[in-house]
């Protein structure tokens, strides 16, 4: 079983090793699979075209699937068709649909998914929200029952129902091995599937995630080095002013620092500086105002996305009462 040194150690190799490392990770997922029982899981976003490169390089004709779940920047949509070879597969559900059956992605998917089932008056969830069972297990270890306690009486339901409607049931229509540019720095749960399993699983969630020892400075130094075109919401990679970090230059994007989907609630306390709904009432006001407006209490008294929008100005300016105006900032 691969450990937390192992991890940093990982980490911590020059680029170029990890490039070779990640070649192996894919030369032996795919030498199990074949080539054509294959595919890379495109985003569209800077790490999953880092991933594209290095396995087309590797297998020209290796398929890329790009899950098209409505939620992505039109410019990353744009960039995914400058692609030759790219699959296309849609969710059945529109992500309007999937709040109102189940409930926002707020916080985190750890806590959304106890919070949701606590909601529903699930003993167990209960029992773990309320602090009578601290016993949490597996993936869903680190939630923190005391902070989010408040949310149960809250008038919206919670949910991280939404990752698997609108990404990971499309993707299971495939029926290929996927290949995916996840990387163990971005969650606890990355961090503790790569623990469970290291970069290549090749029993229960077959999957491989050559990448998962890269970091975030990784991707951008690969894309800088190798001159790598990237969607146009990311801006360009410069250096940070002044900012040199021990071994080299520290980047960062003009534009975008993520994109993924743009009505994710997930992390989104957790951001410093410019918020991901500030930057996008900035950059995209009429996708910003769809997002935060609408919404309306349904027969029950749970608030709901309508015909205007989502509604997440209603929820956002709840969490912002119960954790302080800053939680989630929106204008
Ligand atoms: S990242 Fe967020 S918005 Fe996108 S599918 Fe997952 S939960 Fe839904």
């Amino acid at each position: 079983m691969p450990t937390r040194e192992d991890l940093k150690y990982y980490q911590s190799l020059p680029l170029e090793l990890k490039v070779y490392k990640t070649i192996d990770n894919i030369r032996e997922f795919v030498r199990e699979y074949g080539v054509d029982e294959c595919y890379v899981s495109f985003s569209g976003g800077k790490d999953s075209t880092v991933l594209l490169d290095i396995a087309r390089k590797m297998y020209p004709n290796i398929e890329a699937v790009f899950v098209n779940t409505g939620l992505e920047y039109p410019e990353i949509q744009k960039f995914v068709k400058t692609f030759d070879n790219v699959r296309i597969v849609y969710p059945k559900k529109t992500f309007r649909q999937v709040i109102s059956e189940w409930g926002y992605p707020i916080i985190g998917k750890e806590t959304a998914h106890n919070l949701f089932y606590a909601q529903k008056g699930k003993k167990w969830a209960l029992d773990m929200v309320n602090g009578e069972s601290k016993q949490a297990s597996g993936e869903f270890s680190r939630f923190n029952i005391e902070k989010y306690k408040s949310l149960l009486n809250v008038d919206f339901r919670v949910s991280d129902a939404c990752c698997r409607v609108m990404k990971k049931s499309p993707a299971h229509s495939i029926k290929k091995m996927p290949i995916i540019a996840t990387m163990a720095e971005e969650s606890n749960l990355r961090l503790q599937q790569w623990l469970a399993k290291g970069c290549n699983s090749f029993d229960g969630n077959i999957a491989s995630k050559p990448m998962s020892f890269w970091t975030q400075q990784d991707v951008l130094r690969y894309i800088k080095i190798n001159n790598l075109p990237i969607a146009s919401v990311y801006g360009d990679i410069v250096e940070k002013d002044g900012q040199t970090s021990l071994f080299d230059t520290e980047l960062c994007t003009t534009g975008c620092s993520r994109t993924g989907c743009i009505y994710c609630g997930f992390g989104a306390h957790l951001e410093k500086g410019e918020g991901r709904f500030q930057r996008l009432k900035r950059t995209h006001p009429r996708l910003w105002e769809y997002c935060i407006e609408g919404g309306e209490y349904d027969t029950d008294g749970l608030w709901k996305p309508n015909d205007k929008g989502l509604g997440l100005r209603h929820v956002f300016d709840v969490l912002n009462g119960i954790y302080g105006d800053d939680f989630i900032r929106y204008e």
